[in-house]
């Protein structure tokens, strides 16, 4: 344990932000990083529980109070290794997890948790910094080969940890690059894309081949890549949009939210030629949907100067404190106020759109809502009740559709025979990650559903050791809760 009265003696602190109107001018991060001296009095907070809840609360099952005391004691590169041992890039989760651990932080009970988020981030951060993190590639080869379909956190994972067993891997990605919605969703001002690109690099020199702007099922087909490979990987995402079919909903002006982020993260990448330009410069802007990627909209719109952003939630406005019935260490539905939310939006809860209204052109010039009332009987799920005489008219050239995602895409599951899940996703169990078509695995998203980037992580490191399995007949590959502490 650090400093046994560390947790009554030091608050809880985190990185502070640069002001609004100076983070407001570009796309870079605005953190601002604590002095090491206070980042080692964060560690001492760390009551190194008996029964340490942090642990059950991570989808990756981290290490926490012995990185925690790491920290605290200044051994920055024991921590370096302790997170690396159970978590491949604690850059990413560091900077974007919605942080389960914390919730779950026994010290979380009465007083404010650890910031275990923010260690984390401190730790991978030096360790770039000083050179510790470093190309290990396997030292045997086993001759196998496999494909992994989709680059996005739990592709990435996969596929470093499948190379530390030796096996050949490709990686597969349709887009530009690679990195998933962490490159062409999540906006640079949560993480700047040479964040993925030096961990790419390390990833590259350990053996890792990657072959960019290959579609498969389109460019190769699914089953040419099953007789080329002893094994397939599929980490495509969870991409299927949710759209909005009410009147107006074809109108100019009227974006998916993936369609705006994409093309901006793009933009600021300097890619050219994006098609038809979508900005919400001097535009009066509604986004639709209040969770991630709804919050990202707002700061990317507040970026291009729009004029207003107002953001809607079809849901109660939740509470900030746990709610009844969600007590610790669960995880909360409670209020969530993002960096981009304090930018400048407007927010509205129970509150959905009717309708969008157009010009004689075919723009969008304004759409109508009216509030919502959930109602709750017993045996039914909740209702949606509109509440009568509550039309409201907004002025709006821009409606930004951040609704969620209803499942993965077929093409590859169809090439292969895939069964898929109730949820359109591919259907591969928890227990071993395979489908029901010996040699593919599913894993991330493409298998549970749109979640979270320490999800996606986690199952690509879970995935890799059935994968192992499946090719050797066994794996040394650790699963979650097991570190591999050598590896860096
Ligand atoms: C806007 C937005 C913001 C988010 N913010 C956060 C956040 O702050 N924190 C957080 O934890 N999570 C966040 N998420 C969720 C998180 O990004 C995802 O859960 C995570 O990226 C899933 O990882 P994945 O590897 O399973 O899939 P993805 O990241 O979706 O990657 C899948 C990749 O597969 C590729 N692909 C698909 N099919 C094929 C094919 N047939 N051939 C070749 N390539 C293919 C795709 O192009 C894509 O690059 C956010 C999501 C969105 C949309
Ligand atoms: S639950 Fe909180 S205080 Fe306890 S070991 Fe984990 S991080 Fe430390």
């Amino acid at each position: 344990m650090g400093k046994i009265t560390g947790f009554l003696e030091f608050d809880r602190k985190i990185e502070a932000y640069e002001p609004v109107e100076e983070r407001l001018k570009d796309y870079k991060e605005f953190t601002i990083p604590l002095p090491e001296k206070e980042m080692k009095e964060q560690g001492a907070r760390c009551m190194d529980c008996g029964i340490p809840f942090c642990h059950s609360g991570c989808p990756l099952g981290n290490l926490i109070p012995d990185f925690n005391d790491a920290v605290y004691r200044s051994k920055w590169e024991k921590a370096s290794e302790i997170l690396h041992s159970t978590n491949n890039f604690p850059e990413f989760t560091g900077r974007l997890c919605p942080a389960p651990c914390e919730e779950a932080c026994v010290l979380g009970i009465n007083e404010d948790p650890v910031t275990i988020e923010n260690i984390e981030k401190n730790i991978v951060e030096t360790a770039f910094k000083k050179g510790w993190i470093t190309a290990k590639p396997p030292l045997n080869k086993t001759g196998k080969k496999v494909a992994v379909v989709g680059s996005g956190p739990a592709g990435l994972a996969t596929a470093q940890q499948l190379n530390r067993a030796g096996h050949d891997v490709t990686v597969f990605e349709r887009d530009e690059k690679p990195g998933g919605l962490m490159r062409y969703g999540i906006p640079d001002f949560k993480m700047e894309k040479n964040v993925i690109d030096r961990r790419l690099d390390v990833l590259k020199d350990e053996g890792i081949t990657f072959k960019c702007g290959v579609h498969i099922g389109v460019d190769i087909k699914a089953d040419t890549l099953k007789e080329e490979y002893d094994a397939i990987v599929l980490t495509g995402g969870a991409t299927i949009r949710r759209n909005l079919p009410i009147e107006g909903s074809d109108l100019k002006g009227v974006v998916q939210a993936m369609d705006f982020l994409g093309q901006n993260n793009r933009r600021v990448d300097g890619i050219k030629n994006l098609g038809e330009e979508i900005k919400a410069t001097g535009k009066d802007v509604v986004v639709i949907g209040g969770g991630d990627t709804g919050s990202d909209c707002i700061g990317t719109s507040f970026r291009h100067g729009a004029t207003s952003v107002s953001n809607f939630e079809i849901m109660p406005m939740a509470t900030a404190e746990r709610p009844e019935g969600q007590p610790w260490p669960f995880w909360p539905m409670r209020l969530r106020t993002s960096s981009s939310h304090k930018e400048g939006a407007e927010r509205f809860f129970s509150i959905s759109t009717k309708k969008f209204i157009g010009d004689a052109d075919g723009n969008l010039k304004g759409l109508i809502t009216s509030e919502v009332e959930w109602v709750n009987t017993p045996g039914q799920r909740p209702q949606l009740k509109e509440v009568p005489g509550s039309e409201k008219e907004w002025k709006c050239e821009l409606a930004l559709l951040a609704l969620g995602f209803t499942g993965s895409e077929n093409t590859v599951a169809s090439q292969l025979g895939l069964q898929m899940d109730a949820r359109t996703n591919i259907k591969a169990s928890e227990n071993d990650y395979k489908t029901n078509v010996a040699g593919v695995f599913a894993a991330g998203d493409q298998r549970r559903g749109q979640s979270l980037i320490v999800w996606a992580i986690s199952e690509g490191r879970q995935a890799a050791h059935h994968v192992d399995k499946y090719l050797m007949g066994e794996s040394a590959l650790p699963l979650k809760g097991e570190g591999d502490l050598p590896r860096v």
